[in-house]
């Protein structure tokens, strides 16, 4: 069995039509995998949303990308949060979870409302909600092309029920903490509102990624201190997530996607 490496490992993939994606491995034994070129939601923070979406990657090529980890490293569960919106490509994501053997979470924005609700209920490993803003203004802002944010919360709470202790301790919301946007008292507020509804599930604070031509930042440790202590103190589950990464080729937001033309597009 091979080791893990401590630092998280990107790894290019050349696909057929000379597009290349690219997945992480983390030194946990998780590998990170893209399931789309390029990404249609248009997340602010995340330059895939600047460049677009070109097109979703095949089976054969989320396979691919496991084949070319496993040269390197060795690989125990696959998660979809690489480039793209899993549910944007729902075959390829319902058929891994269903069929493939690996235990497979998702990363998710949620829309659409239909395939989300479905995706509750599959055999997953995890779903983690990117929400990022209870505050409807603020999430259409950061999440221009997910779903509505009243309905995304509505749609959780119907199926919230219906779900086993062990399947509801599986989702996660994630909310990438940004400075002067969603860091605000009113802000957290409004989170920790929607987590005392969802009391079995876990809130992963998140730090964006650092990107050359971004105007997005993470608010300073002490601040982000205070955040987690603010949940923790209500009885929030909440986790900083990557142990507050900072570091680039980290994943969300800095993953590549390289274009026909050898052009090179940030995702
Ligand atoms: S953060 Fe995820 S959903 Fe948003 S644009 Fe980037 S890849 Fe797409």
């Amino acid at each position: 069995m091979a080791t893990h490496p401590m630092e998280n490992q990107v790894i290019p993939v050349p696909l057929a039509d000379g597009y290349v994606v690219e997945s992480v491995f983390y030194g946990s034994g998780t590998l990170c995998i893209s399931t789309q070129v390029g990404c249609a939601v248009g997340c602010p923070f995340c330059a895939s949303g600047s460049k677009g979406f070109f097109r979703n990657v095949s089976m054969e090529e989320v396979l691919q990308q496991i084949k070319a980890a496993e040269e390197t490293t060795h690989p125990e569960r696959i998660t979809l949060s690489g480039i793209g919106e899993p549910l944007h490509n729902w075959n390829v994501t319902q058929a891994l979870i269903e069929t493939s053997g690996w235990p497979v979470s998702v990363t998710t924005t949620g829309f659409p409302l239909k395939r989300f609700r479905a995706l509750l209920h599959l055999p997953h490993n995890g779903v983690m909600v990117s929400l990022h803003s209870a505050v409807p203004s603020t999430h259409k802002r950061l999440v221009p092309k997910g779903p509505d944010c009243n309905e995304l919360l509505a749609c959780l709470h119907d199926e919230w029920n219906h779900l086993s202790r062990n399947k509801k301790r599986k989702i996660g919301i994630n909310y990438l903490l940004l400075e002067g946007i969603n860091d605000l008292p009113e802000e957290l507020e409004a989170m920790a509102a929607v987590m005392r509804s969802l009391p079995e599930a876990t809130l992963h604070l998140l730090l964006c990624n650092p990107m050359e031509d971004s105007t997005f930042q993470s608010p300073p440790d002490e601040r982000l201190q205070e955040i987690y202590h603010f949940f923790r103190e209500q009885g929030i589950h909440c986790r900083r997530a990557n142990s507050w990464r900072r570091k680039e080729d980290g994943g969300c937001g800095t993953l590549m996607v390289r274009g026909l033309n050898g052009r090179e597009e940030r995702a």
